[in-house]
């Protein structure tokens, strides 16, 4: 099986889950009020206990049609285009609109988005759209999808608006975009929905965390985070802040799973911070650092060492310009004064002991400024032995032997590379086990719904809380477009779905097609190439004038080979000639026809190409 259909495959074959339900009649409510948390232990001995509590969950009936609704709409089953929506009554709020890149075998896609069709059916009820940060599988689907729904207002922090504001203002019909800057621990009313952010740390500055307060009880969404102690920019997170939402009672817990299956704590971004201070100090020569964009708070650090040694620093890279320009505005990069310098062919001369370039392409993306680079296809700068070159990074999963290859042209300039597997140059944006246990702690949450991140993450997320004593019936694994219901005291998936289709957006014309036959086009053509025959016939009584024309690509050269050639023609003509005799329509005699050639280049050279037929009347 090809990569293409095991994505597909993946899709279809997802094995039926147990239905999750709650573990207690206890309301939400009273918990809040005497502040008693819910705490499961399964202790030894209380199996039994556990099995009469299972059956009396199942026959449990919830005591209220006014359910509150938790739908993941994305996000739940890859990394990348986090999309959930909370909804209550006549409202409805959603948390995050991100974009996902194209999974292997995903021919000509440039990214995926969230299926909307739920919101768009709902469109009135759609409140506001709730954003925790600025990275693109959080904000990138929402120039798509604010004009389908009629623009409601978008939250976030300061510089998380100023990212959306850049990524959506690229499509001209987001003019009408209401966006709404956000301040943590101010809480405001959406209906009869209050939602409160707090501050996370996570990999950009301005991160959040929301709280939204329903009725029902309240829901707490984590983002993106990790516990940093010693943060580039920003505080610390603010635990007892915390520990407050969690004494206040925490219904569900939607969390970050990206780093559950990693043992320990993430590395603090202060020592990423030291290690590039170190060599900044040690190179003798120019220094070109290629990291994320949207590390301002590392892009930050970096422009006081060079400061500290003397150095200008200049900016490679269409996304690296445009994040540190918007962090300058918003005061998340300060740079010295003189350091940030411009770019051009004469920057040559600038002295390179004096130099530093942060670029873009620590994933080897193509078109990037550390790949042209390594190319030598990058206008204005030539790499030259002595210069030291930081990948502040880990490559992404998929992006290994892009890195690599990249790494091996840059070494023949003779330069010096350094990457994360020599010195601690890049940490993670996310926390890892001992951090989602602490948050878990702190919440104490009566449910988690795993998010963020394929099946094994989040089951491995589910298996941190079952360890620190949660039941397994507290833990909630949806998938994409699952109903979780509630009606305050238990919370269980529901046997209905909303449509969570991938959304593809292909190409410059912003199309978009659910899982569709093109891209299927796209992989068959790509393995077994494709045969054009095109049929000179009569206009009037439709009879061949010649044999049927034979063009291929991507197979075997028809034309080279003869006999293979003569027989497609043969069966092309043969196909032509019966259908057409018995007045078959157009589309059965083109069935015939792709049939009749597909069957011989099989049995000829055990390929299945795309048989594409014309029918040209003249
Ligand atoms: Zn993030």
């Amino acid at each position: 099986m090809n990569k293409f259909s095991n994505w597909i495959q993946r899709k279809a074959d997802k094995a039926p889950e147990k239905p999750s339900s709650g573990s207690t009649r206890q309301s939400s409510r009273r918990q809040r009020k005497s502040g008693k948390k819910h705490h499961h232990r399964p202790h030894s001995g209380q199996q039994h206990a556990h099995a009469e509590q299972h059956q009396a969950q199942k026959n449990h009936r919830f005591k209220s049609d006014k359910l509150l609704k938790i739908m993941p709409m994305a996000g739940l089953e890859e990394v990348g285009k986090n999309m959930n929506v909370i909804e209550y009554g006549h409202e409805m709020v959603t948390i995050d609109c991100g974009l996902q890149f194209p999974e292997p075998g995903m021919l000509g896609i440039d990214y995926v988005i969230p299926d909307t069709t739920y919101l768009e059916q709902n469109k009135q009820k759609v409140k506001a759209m709730l954003i925790t940060h600025g990275h693109l599988d959080h904000i990138g689907g929402l120039r798509h999808i604010l004009p389908k729904l009629g623009f409601p207002p978008v939250y976030g922090s300061a510089l998380t608006i100023g990212m959306i504001e850049k990524h959506i203002m690229e499509n001209k019909a987001n003019a009408k975009a209401d966006l709404r800057v956000v301040e943590n621990g101010k809480p405001f009313q959406v209906g009869s929905l209050e939602v409160e952010y707090f501050a996370q740390n996570h990999s950009i500055p301005d991160s959040n965390g929301i709280v939204v307060r329903t009725p029902l009880g309240n829901i707490v969404h984590s983002g993106d985070y990790k516990f940093d102690f010693t943060p580039a920019v920003g505080e610390c997170a603010d635990f007892q802040n915390l520990a407050r939402l969690g004494t206040e009672g925490v219904l569900a817990f939607m969390g970050e799973s990206t780093n559950a299956t990693k043992p320990g704590y993430t590395m603090s971004e202060k020592k990423v911070a030291q290690t590039l201070e170190n060599i900044i100090e040690k190179a003798k020569g120019r220094i070109i650092i290629a990291s994320f964009s949207s590390l301002m708070g590392r892009i930050h650090q970096i422009l006081q060492f060079a400061h500290q040694t003397d150095r200008k620093v200049f900016i490679s890279g269409r996304s690296m310009m445009n994040n540190v320009d918007i962090g300058v505005k918003l005061g998340f990069i300060k740079p010295p004064k003189g350091v940030l310098q411009q770019l051009r062919r004469n920057n040559q001369n600038h002295p390179a002991h004096k130099s530093i370039i942060l670029c873009t392409g620590s994933q080897g993306e193509g078109l990037s400024a550390l790949n042209r680079i390594s190319l030598g296809e990058h206008a204005d700068i030539r790499l030259k032995p002595g210069d030291t070159i930081v990948l502040s990074s880990n490559p992404i999963i998929g992006n290994e032997k892009a890195v690599v290859q990249m790494m091996d042209r840059l070494l023949r300039y003779g330069v010096k590379v350094i990457t994360n597997e020599h010195v601690d140059v890049h940490t993670s944006g996310h926390a890892r086990q001992e951090e989602l246990k602490l948050m878990l702690k702190l919440l104490s949450p009566r449910y988690l719904i795993p998010v963020h991140g394929e099946y094994h993450m989040r089951h491995a997320h589910k298996d941190l809380a079952i360890e620190i004593g949660m039941d397994e019936n507290q833990i909630i694994l949806a998938d994409n477009g699952d109903i979780i219901e509630s009606d305050g005291e238990l919370m269980r998936r529901s046997k209905s779905k909303i449509p969570a289709n991938n959304i593809f957006i292909d190409g410059s014309r912003e199309g978009e097609a659910h899982l569709s036959k093109v891209m299927l086009d796209r992989q068959v053509m790509a393995e077994n190439g494709a045969v054009i025959i095109v049929f000179r016939v009569n206009q009037d009584t439709g009879k061949l004038i010649a044999s049927p024309g034979i063009d291929s690509r991507g197979l075997i050269y028809l034309q080279d080979s003869p006999e293979i050639y003569s027989k497609c023609v043969e069966a092309a003509q043969k196909a032509y000639e019966s259908k057409h005799q018995a007045k078959a329509p157009s589309e059965e005699v083109k069935l015939e026809i792709k049939r009749a050639v597909g069957k011989v280049i099989m049995q000829m050279v055990s390929r299945n190409p795309i048989i594409m037929p014309i029918i040209v009347k003249v």
